[in-house]
């Protein structure tokens, strides 16, 4: 049999083996046929409300979009009204959608244009509601590595993932819906990996979605390595209780790093020692609520209630760069990493800077709280966000216990680390990787091997060693997650902090015991 391997980009790391399998596509005919615009209406809601009560969270938040819209009177009267003007129902659905679709996939806005393929989920799912040919379902009798054009996040909510293992995707998106769904449920999963050969099809895979790689008639080597990803490795999840401990007795604090809410219900805080990174630009509902300090309280009260008395570390937005949100980013910027982003854009909006500061001290209550400043490059930055800070809690009447902190994420920071009077320091690895070694975060065209570059570990220590000579509480944040190779450099190199998220913690605990 023939071996052949097909590149993609990561967009869920982990590993899977199984046959490869064509999953079916999206717009799947019902048994009976809906026969008018209201009734396939009525039959998508009755879909997408089961769907929802099967699923987590994250699923059901994602749903709720297209469940709202057909519960929009004007929408579905829209619908009514052109389809009822025309012999072909499903063309004028068709024409209404495709409206709405590049109307969101037109947006700058990460978050719009990930609309435009929930409506596309959603025009499919009412068009599959009037019949056509029926797909048979995926064979689901063994384990499944699914090929897919794309694939929708209502899609993925209806699969049953014990069976399957992973999916390989010929375009798609790592920033989609149903990435984001993927990396909350640990399927891995790589995105354009282009044209596959039909006649690959029911033979054996390997989803390699940690170097990128489908490998169909994969080498019984590969196979056997393929047990090495983190992700794999079954482990109870007792191990994630109690602390870190090295075989010298000396800890390593276990902190959770947070994207979304949604995971934040299903994740014991025993497993960590506290929140070590909040991405706050992922937790807002809209761009409105960069100004609505009632509104981003209520999120971070969450923080404070989930963690009980463990520390809680939160990050300022960090927008900019490859997180855009309107209104706020600066649109059309050539090389926006290297541009107005992080601290560089709240410098430039004190009101954004001044509501999100009230927001997390009104949260806090009077509990201590340690703050963190993102993308900063020069002391006198540092000097900026403190006043700030001092400004907003004597206005709410000086009781704050609040710590600021650096995200220790380009060179000139880590080089000038002792001049910014941080109040605690956090080292943030994917862009220090990027801006150290001039490679892209989301280049999968260049490789610089497992390991971390010297380069950047020197910075590292750095940091360290001015932690270490100041007392000062040092955490690495970034996404060491790929591999214990590189957790095993940070280790020797003296971390004895991270933030992780939380589907790591049994494996990393299980790796600082015992180290393997
Ligand atoms: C980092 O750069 O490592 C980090 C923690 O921040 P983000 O990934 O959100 O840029
Ligand atoms: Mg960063």
């Amino acid at each position: 049999m023939r071996r052949h391997a097909y590149a993609g980009q990561v967009a869920s790391k982990g590993a899977a083996a199984g046959v490869l399998r064509r999953d079916r596509p999206v717009r799947a005919a019902p048994a009976r046929p809906a026969a008018s615009v209201v009734g396939a209406v009525a039959a998508t809601l009755q879909q997408l409300v089961a769907l929802q009560a099967s699923s987590q969270e994250l699923g059901r938040e994602i749903l709720e979009f297209q469940v709202e819209l057909l519960e929009d009177d004007s929408f579905v009267s829209e619908l009514i009204v052109r389809s009822g003007d025309t012999r072909d129902p499903q063309a004028a659905i068709g024409e209404v959608f495709e409206e709405q679709i590049e109307l969101f996939a037109s947006s700058e806005s990460e978050l719009f244009a990930a609309r435009a393929a929930d409506m596309i989920d959603l025009r499919d799912r009412l068009l599959g509601c009037f019949g056509g040919d029926r797909e048979p379902e995926v064979d689901w009798s063994e384990n499944s590595v699914l090929l897919a054009d794309d694939m929708t996040p209502s899609r993925f909510l209806e699969i049953d993932w014990k069976n399957a293992r992973g999916i390989a995707l010929r375009a798609g998106s790592a920033g989609s819906h149903v990435a984001l769904l993927a990396r909350a449920q640990g399927v891995p999963m790589l995105v354009r990996i282009g044209d596959v050969d039909p006649s690959m099809l029911e033979c054996p895979a390997l989803l390699d979605a940690v170097a990128g790689r489908l490998i169909v008639n994969p080498e019984a080597a590969e196979l056997g390595a393929s047990e090495t990803p983190i992700h794999t490795v079954k482990l109870a999840e007792d191990v994630a209780l109690g602390p870190a401990l090295l075989p010298d007795g000396a800890q390593v604090k276990i902190n959770l790093s947070l994207n979304s809410l949604a995971s934040l219900d299903e994740t014991p805080a025993e497993w960590f020692d506290g929140i070590g990174l909040v991405r706050t630009e992922l937790l807002l509902p809209d761009p409105a609520a960069l100004l609505q300090q009632e509104v981003q309280a209520n999120i971070y009260r969450r923080l404070f209630d989930w963690a009980g008395d463990r520390p809680v570390t939160i990050r300022l937005i960090d927008a900019g760069g490859d997180k855009a949100i309107p209104g706020f980013t600066i649109p059309g910027e050539t090389n926006a990493f290297l541009g107005v982003r992080g601290a560089r854009l709240l410098a430039r909006r004190p009101d954004v800077l001044q509501t999100q500061y009230a927001a997390i001290l009104e949260a806090a209550a009077g509990r201590p709280v340690r703050i963190l400043v993102p993308m900063l490059t020069l002391p006198k930055e540092m000097e900026f966000f403190r006043r700030k800070l001092d400004e907003v809690i004597a206005r709410q009447g000086g009781n704050a216990q609040a710590m600021l902190g650096m995200l220790v994420e380009t060179p000139a920071a880590a080089l000038e680390i002792g001049s910014f009077g941080a109040d605690f320091f956090a080292i943030g690895t994917n862009d220090l990787v990027q801006y150290t070694l001039a490679v892209s975060r989301d280049s999968d065209a260049l490789d610089f091997g497992e390991e971390i570059a010297p380069a950047v570990l020197d910075l590292i220590r750095l940091v360290l060693r001015e932690a270490e000579r100041t007392a000062t509480e040092v955490t690495l944040c970034g996404d060491v997650a790929s591999s214990l190779v590189q957790l095993r450099q940070l280790i020797d190199c003296g971390i004895r902090s991270i933030a992780v998220p939380a589907r790591f913690a049994p494996r990393f605990k299980h790796f600082i015991r015992h180290g393997e």
